[in-house]
């Protein structure tokens, strides 16, 4: 039986870090990878985690097992961070649990939709590999539309378009902020719109949170999700910990539904308890058992923000001077200022990513993205002079 597998191709982004790996030159660059890195190229464990993680060896009094919920402290304790903070739960219409990272809620959400009846999700293009991937693993059907125009912009008409022709069975799957690949997200105004058109559609919005902090700040990067939480009767938000926390490996993330009622919301989570134990029985604890720990601690809360700051200020001063460069050869990097997050996708073709590396030891996937954060002070006139040589 086993032997009738076909061969999967490898992950192109795990195969690009063993290229770069082996690459000898001292001066490379890996812009592949979607971590977090600072001006010296390291992912540092935060030092608020590095805190929650020691007062946790001392103070867990047990590893006994939660439940498909998982740790219900945290999923309580983001809220206010994601919704509104005056009524988080909206009146007792929005409740969560915990997930294995964002990729686990967006995988739940989904699984969920499809429980109720969703046969199509509509979705803009490009989008994180995962999603297309999560949805054709659950036998959905996926919609298409752009997500950007050819000069750097959200496509709001093609959103538009798509809600247009949305029927009964849908759901809708949009990026909270810090879109990835493009860095491209709707602006406050778009998303006021498009909380507008969600009120009067039939398609069920799913809201995919996982970069709040790293694009203008924590409120600001939940405006999104605020706007279309409060116009529309329903709603299913994914989120992640695990960039603005820097918990990567330790899957980090909740998922939340808000609901007409409040009557109907235990029922709804009863399903989502009921797919997550069949899936993975119960999420990892640590790393949301560390969050909660910060969360719970105003010192400890204060470190983690002023972290946070740092990452998103160092990604918009590496932005910023990217922005500066402009026209590079046909690379406009102009509009990079303007965009949010740790990614952007340059306009280059197979080749010129090719030449890049070969010529260059500048390494990203091959969709042109770039992780915006792999670069520094010191290499950012490299990879500009670099992306003139390819692009020229
Ligand atoms: N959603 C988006 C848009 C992402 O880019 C990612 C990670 O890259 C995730 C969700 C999932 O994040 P994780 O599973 O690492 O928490």
């Amino acid at each position: 039986m086993l032997d009738r597998l076909d061969q999967q191709p490898p992950d192109a982004l795990l195969a690009l870090i063993k290229l770069h790996d082996a690459d000898p030159r001292p001066d490379k660059i890996d812009l592949g990878v979607g971590v977090y890195r600072t001006g010296q190229g390291e992912t540092p464990v935060f030092g608020a985690i590095k805190a929650a993680e020691r007062k946790l060896v001392d103070e867990q009094p047990s590893k006994s097992y939660l439940g498909p919920e998982g740790d219900m402290g945290f999923v309580h304790a983001l809220m206010p961070y994601i919704f509104d903070g005056t009524d988080p739960s909206l009146g007792g219409r929005i409740e969560g649990m915990q997930t294995p990272g964002g990729t686990g809620a967006v995988r739940l959400a989904l699984a969920l939709a499809k429980a109720c009846g969703v046969t199509r999700i509509l979705m803009g293009v490009p989008s994180w590999p995962n999603h297309a991937q999560i949805v054709k693993d659950l036998g959905l059907e996926l919609v298409t539309f752009a997500h950007s125009t050819a000069d750097g912009a959200a496509d709001l008409d093609a959103l538009k378009a798509a809600l247009a022709d949305a029927r009964e069975g849908d759901a809708v799957l949009l990026h909270g902020c810090c879109h990835n690949p493009t860095g491209i997200d709707y602006t406050p105004g778009q998303w006021d719109e498009i909380a507008t058109l969600l009120a009067d559609s039939p398609a069920l919005p799913v809201l995919d949170l996982a970069y709040q902090g790293l694009g203008h700040g924590m409120d600001e990067d939940a405006y999104g999700v605020r706007r279309v939480i409060s116009a529309v009767p329903e709603a299913l938000v994914a989120y992640s910990c695990d960039k603005n926390f820097g918990l990567y490996r330790d899957r980090v993330g909740a998922l939340y539904a808000m609901t007409q009622d409040a009557e109907s919301l235990n029922r709804v989570l009863s399903n989502g308890h009921a797919l997550a134990r069949a899936a993975w029985s119960m999420p990892p604890d640590h790393g949301a058992a560390a969050v909660r720990l910060i969360l719970e601690d105003e010192t400890l809360t204060a470190q983690w923000q002023d972290e946070l700051d740092q990452m998103r200020t160092r990604i918009r001063q590496v932005r910023d001077r990217l922005g500066a460069a402009g026209k590079v050869g046909s690379v406009d990097l102009g509009p990079l200022a303007q965009q949010n997050g740790m990614f952007a996708v340059l306009p280059l073709d197979k080749d010129q990513i090719a030449e890049l590396r070969s010529e260059h030891g500048i390494y990203m996937a091959g969709s042109g993205r770039i992780n915006v954060a792999g670069l520094t002070m010191d290499n950012i006139d490299k990879f500009v002079s670099a992306v003139r040589a390819v692009a020229s």
